[in-house]
């Protein structure tokens, strides 16, 4: 484990140097969905303290036997398509939602923030690529749909999430990274929002040096930090 948190810092700091970014505006999250809970365990120990799931049903125990075994508390993040009736579980257990892709699904997360007292820092999923197979706004549905948010005032729109489509190479993803920032960048010019998105949840085990280089905050990365393991 270690050698693969030091192999993909190493590569995250040269993708910094090639874009003089500093290496503290990215914050990395470990994806664990395809690990057992041993190696999430393992992951936590080894001081990776912000980590992602995409389904509530797989996530469950997981997060569960963390909440319950574990001293470190890690932030949770929640990176895959939200149905509306998981809502009620997820919030308040994942700190951070990355999917945010349609009115219903924010509403639903504002009603329970308000019950619980809280404020969700949502990222708007966009579908930059225009994929089939990938969920997420369209970019010109774009500003409407950030405006709406306006009226939630128990969601805090952080910034855009995007997947890009797996390429063999890594740098055919660029195109899509840097639309997103542009979006977010128009979105922030058009100032539709009470406060600027800062966060761009960009870059995968594929393509993470890409993003970085297109100005990633956020890495949700799986494979290359934690592995994948055939039952977990
Ligand atoms: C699975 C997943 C990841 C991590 O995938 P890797 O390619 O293993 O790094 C990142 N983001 C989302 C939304 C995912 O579902």
């Amino acid at each position: 484990m270690q050698q693969r948190i030091d192999e993909v810092e190493r590569r995250i700091q040269l993708a910094c140097s090639r874009s003089g970014r500093s290496r503290d505006e990215i914050k990395v999250i470990a994806v664990t969905k395809y690990v057992s809970e041993s190696t999430t365990f393992d992951a936590i120990r080894h001081g990776l303290l912000q980590l992602g799931e995409n389904r509530w049903q797989d996530a469950q125990a997981k997060w569960q036997a963390v909440q319950s075994e574990m001293a470190l508390e890690p932030t949770w993040h929640f990176i895959g398509s939200l149905q509306t009736n998981k809502v009620k579980e997820v919030v308040g257990r994942f700190e951070w939602i990355h999917s945010l892709d349609r009115p219903s699904l924010a509403k639903e997360i504002n009603r329970k923030a308000e019950q619980l007292g809280i404020r969700v820092p949502c990222l708007i999923q966009v579908n930059v690529s225009g994929e089939d197979s990938k969920h997420g706004l369209q970019p010109e549905e774009l500003r409407e749909f950030a405006a709406s948010l306006s009226s939630l005032p128990h969601l805090r729109p952080a910034g855009l999430m995007t997947m890009a489509p797996y390429e063999a190479e890594p740098e055919e993803t660029r195109p899509v990274f840097r639309r997103l920032r542009e979006l977010r960048d128009e979105l922030n010019q058009a100032a539709l929002l009470t406060e600027p998105l800062q966060e761009l949840s960009m870059g995968m085990s594929n393509d993470f040096e890409i993003a970085v280089e297109e100005g990633a905050t956020w890495l949700r990365l799986g494979t290359v930090l934690v592995g994948k393991e055939e039952e977990a």
